[in-house]
């Protein structure tokens, strides 16, 4: 291509808008323009990187057997209201009628469309195993979009459905996905990380996500030093500590501590360490009552000091339940936050306790009085509060509700926990018989009887891929592209090739040898100063540039630079092809 025919779009300004790097690169390189909140159009720049993700996602999931197909974006209410989604999906699903007034929806995903396809279409068991894929538009109405086509409310999304017999059968698919992902992943160039995600209500490790790992990205993986053991914060286990509780030492003693409420201000006030102090968190549970009504339960949580609540893990032991409010409190417990600790024993008070096991494990502490304005120190469990002790501790008394941090021992037993931060760009997940059961979605199996199917989803977010590479790979001059994803392979620069018509017959002969190479070019023949053009190829990512001009023509030489080399080098001007087919592999 010629950027006289191939206009770069290229801006200056970062736009006012776009909150992180990939979004304003991707404005500023020219490769998406806003439409609406949440709605790009995709340059012919930013076009040729989308279908590169999508040719390599493509060639791994027919690698993989999966047979493509294209399902509409517009669906009929009533495939969603028999999986029930139609009322459950809330107002991320992009609702309207038709002219006579039937309800429809622009798909956010396809499991409904694709059970029933896969009822219609398939009948026996023999068909069984099958996977079906399609790379489409989604619709998906976000509270909150943003950061340009990584939370788009219309994106593409390459998305696949395997339909089975049995559980062996979708595990097996599922480890088939995992493989393709991962292959898929890694020839896009990208730091990733699988990590094992929360299955919602269906149970078990049967959920994975891929993640582009990014420090701008938007969820918390934790990962172990020396095991490929990898988990989203949020389910990341964290192990009761090993070693044993120290018997305590100290005597109960209540003391002032005026003013001091957080646990970094009692920490500094009273010279003991943030471990040393327990943190006590009050919440209000909901929960059923015999005749199906909702009643509230008040409970105080118990954490190390130095420890956060997690509270994906709270809600899967406690179900339902908010933070109680300044005046719930005080209600109970006749004290203000800030001063809250479990009840002692001859307070003749008792309150549902949830305590982590760092909690439990810890002796000789401080913690509040219930008291406004005074801490306990020298506390410990068994003497001092109600709860019982160690040995009959129920699982609901203890618990693990914590968020794990840097340094914890990784549940595998294998390394530490080391954190970092994550986008998500792919999700796969054995989804059972969830929406198959929901739709009767059967096969006759060998015995001549229906059975219903078992069933698993995988999908990448197409054009979440393309921002979450960037925000992985650039720097102050623009886009660094990974060599798969570039738009074009190299740059062919003339410098003032319009003042010399010796320089033009060397570039166009050039331009046309890169190409009979079978290389992508971008040659820059439009008439501009030699900086300009540099600092749009290195703005929009190009990883090789070849710069040629009257001086190299003299010495037959032409110089080469690399987008994130400090040097250029020069080359003999009949070994360039070489030199960069070589580059190229
Ligand atoms: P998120 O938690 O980021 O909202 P999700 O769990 O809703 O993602 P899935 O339903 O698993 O996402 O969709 C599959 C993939 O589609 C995601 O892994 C992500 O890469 C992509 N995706 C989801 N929502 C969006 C969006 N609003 N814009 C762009 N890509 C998206
Ligand atoms: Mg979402």
């Amino acid at each position: 291509m010629r950027t006289t025919q191939f206009p770069l779009n290229t801006v200056k300004e970062t736009p006012a808008d776009a909150e992180i790097a990939s979004h304003q690169l991707m404005i500023r390189a020219g490769l998406i323009r806003k439409l609406a909140a949440g709605l790009y159009s995709w340059l012919p720049l930013g076009l040729r990187v989308l279908r590169k993700v999508e040719k390599i996602t493509r060639e791994e999931m027919e690698k993989a057997g999966a047979l493509e197909v294209l399902m509409p974006a517009l669906q009929p209410a009533e495939l969603w209201q028999e999986t029930g989604r139609w009322e459950q999906y809330g107002p991320e699903l992009a609702r309207l009628k038709d002219r006579h007034d039937r309800d429809f929806c622009l798909g956010p995903t396809h499991e409904e469309i694709i059970t029933d396809l896969a009822r219609n279409e398939i009948k026996s068991y023999k068909q069984l195993p099958i996977t079906y894929y399609q790379v489409q538009t989604k619709f998906r109405d976000e509270i909150r979009p943003r950061f340009g086509v990584m939370r788009s409310r219309e994106f593409i999304m390459k998305d696949a459905y395997s339909f089975h017999l049995d559980q062996d059968s979708l595990q097996a698919t599922y480890d088939v996905m995992y493989q393709a992902y991962t292959n898929i992943f890694n020839h896009l160039g990208l730091k990733f990380r699988a990590v094992i995600a929360d299955s919602g209500s269906i149970g078990g490790a049967v959920s994975h996500e891929f993640h582009v790992l990014a420090d701008s990205g938007e969820d918390a993986i934790a990962f172990s030093t020396e095991s490929d053991y990898a988990a989203n914060v949020e389910q990341a286990a964290a192990l009761p500590p090993q070693s044993l509780r120290l018997s305590p030492s100290e005597e109960l003693d209540k003391i002032a501590t005026p003013g001091q409420k957080s646990i970094s201000e009692v920490s500094e006030f009273l010279g003991v360490t943030p471990q040393k102090i327990l943190k006590t968190l009050a919440i209000i549970q909901t929960v059923k009552t015999a005749m199906n009504e909702d009643t509230e339960v008040f409970w105080l949580l118990y954490l190390r000091g130095d420890h956060e609540l997690n509270e994906v893990k709270a809600h899967k032991i406690l179900g339902e339940f908010r933070f109680a409010t300044d005046e719930e409190i005080e209600g109970k417990l006749n004290c203000r936050p800030g001063y809250i600790g479990p009840p002692v024993k001859n307070s003749g008070q008792v309150i549902n306790g949830l305590a982590d096991h760092s909690a439990i494990a810890m002796s000789d502490f401080v913690c509040g009085a219930n008291d406004p304005g005074f801490h306990l120190k020298g506390c410990n469990w068994e003497s001092d509060f109600l709860i019982v002790s160690i040995a009959d501790i129920s699982e609901r008394q203890v618990a693990d509700i914590r968020k794990v941090v840097e340094g914890d021992p990784s549940p595998d037993g294998k390394g530490e926990i080391t954190l970092a931060r994550g986008i998500e760009v792919g999700h796969i997940f054995q989804l059972g018989s969830k929406y198959s059961a929901a739709m009767k979605a059967g096969v006759i199996n060998e015995g001549g009887k229906n059975q219903i199917m078992l069933m698993g989803c995988y999908g990448i977010g197409i054009s979440r891929v393309v921002a979450a590479a960037i925000e992985q790979n650039h720097d102050d001059k623009g886009i660094i592209w990974p060599a798969n994803l570039a738009p074009f392979q190299v740059a062919l620069c003339p410098m003032n090739m319009h003042k010399s018509e010796r320089l033009k017959v060397a570039s166009e002969q050039l331009y046309q040898d890169l190409q009979a190479a079978g290389i992508e070019v971008l040659f820059d023949d439009r008439k501009v100063r030699a900086g300009f053009m540099f600092s749009d190829m290195e703005l929009i990512g190009i990883p090789h540039c070849i710069i040629v001009g009257d001086r190299g023509l003299d010495t037959g030489t032409v110089e080469y630079k690399g987008r994130t080399a400090q040097e250029n080098i020069e080359i003999p001007f009949a070994d360039i092809i070489d030199f960069l087919k070589a580059k190229l592999v």
